[in-house]
């Protein structure tokens, strides 16, 4: 598992870097083709191509879809390796992408490999796709994750886990950008002040506004974290604009603060107010993920593993299935820390761990 994760981790793969993300995906995808499965390169035309592979189990009549998910692509720019090399020392691996997610596409690898060896009766077609753009908001895989997940009965995420006790992730927040711009009038600050119309003041307004709705018991997260506005000390600002994360952890909650942003309203009197953008990812909510998380901790005590689960404030494209109404588990792969920092890392042991529950899951489901 090492050697493959090795050949992955040294292709650099950076979302935004189409060359060297593509010569990841061909690295990824000769692994694959050494074994009997349809191998299926996506060409794109900005990002990285994805990576489709399919297998179809030819023992028995197949009638639906598993889909194992996850993402080539990294946070880190081509050259980290020199910061930061892939090294195995005290039983964890290091290197840009091993903790989110290469391992998680080794422990695929391998949990295929063991479905074939052991012959398991499968019935299901199994669809593994790779994308390039994740870390980015998949902007170019969005629709190809929604149609495969469509025609899927379950959905298996290969994001990383959550602490040393490699915790799965059964809910995760929907994850959103808003744009709030206001537009006021200038004017000279000491001739003529009456005339203008302080979009900086208007907007300072609206941020403590918008702040109130924060309830972190609810799971929500309202945070201007970019503002800017104004020209000159002397000059009544004409423009102002903030930019405001966004996070719930509910459907319900997600489309009330769609709704508050688009209703609020100018306070200072020839202001205007433009609100752009909304949720990205919708909620991932536990309901979705209930019946596959018991399957998986039972299978996990079978094999003498203790599984927990946890929420995750961040999005993956778990969120994008799970919006379908397709069950979805998510945080099924590596086990380890440092997620986008120089100390990302796996702890090796746990890598033939958490291949064996996938492929014990893919042969149950
Ligand atoms: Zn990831």
């Amino acid at each position: 598992m090492l050697a493959v994760l090795r050949k992955f981790v040294l292709a650099e793969s950076p979302s935004l870097e189409k060359f060297p993300a593509d010569h990841c995906c061909g690295i990824v995808a000769s692994e694959w083709s050494k074994r009997q499965a349809r191998v299926e390169r996506l060409p794109q035309m900005q990002r990285g191509d994805h990576l489709r592979i399919t297998w179809t189990p030819q023992t028995t009549r197949t009638s639906g879809q598993l889909l194992v998910l996850g993402h080539y692509d990294t946070v880190y720019a081509s050259g980290s390796l020199a910061k930061m090399p892939y090294r195995v020392s005290g039983g964890k691996v290091y290197g840009p992408g091993t903790f989110d997610m290469k391992a998680g596409l080794v422990q695929a690898l391998f949990a295929f490999d063991a479905l074939q060896q052991s012959k398991a009766p499968l019935c299901k077609r199994i669809v593994f796709l790779w994308t390039s753009d994740e870390e980015i908001g998949s902007d170019s895989s969005r629709r190809l994750i929604e149609s495969e997940a469509r025609r899927s009965d379950a959905v298996f995420v290969l994001e990383p886990s959550l602490g040393p006790r490699g915790l799965l992730k059964t809910s995760r927040k929907g994850v959103g950008e808003a744009e709030i711009i206001v537009h006021g009038r200038a004017s000279h600050a000491g001739l003529a002040p009456e005339e203008g119309v302080n979009a900086v003041h208007e907007l300072a307004r609206q941020i403590m506004r918008i702040q109130e709705w924060n309830d972190p018991r609810r799971g929500i997260s309202v945070n201007a974290n970019i503002i800017e506005g104004g020209t000159r000390t002397n000059v009544i600002a004409e423009r102002a604009r903030a930019v405001v994360d966004l996070r719930a952890l509910r459907i319900a909650d997600m489309r009330r603060l769609e709704q508050r942003l688009r209703s609020l309203r100018p306070g200072v009197h020839g202001a205007r107010l433009e609100v752009r953008g909304g949720f990205n990812r919708a909620p991932m909510e536990r309901k979705v993920s209930a019946t596959l998380f018991a399957r998986a901790k039972s299978l996990a005590a079978q094999m003498g593993l203790r599984l927990g689960e946890c929420v995750a404030g961040g999005g993956s494209d778990g969120n994008l299935t799970a919006a379908l109404g397709i069950p979805t588990l998510d945080g099924l792969g590596a086990v380890g820390d440092g997620a986008h920092s120089t100390h990302e890392h796996v702890f090796v042991k746990t890598m033939p761990q958490r291949a064996a529950l996938l492929a014990a899951l893919l042969a149950s489901s």
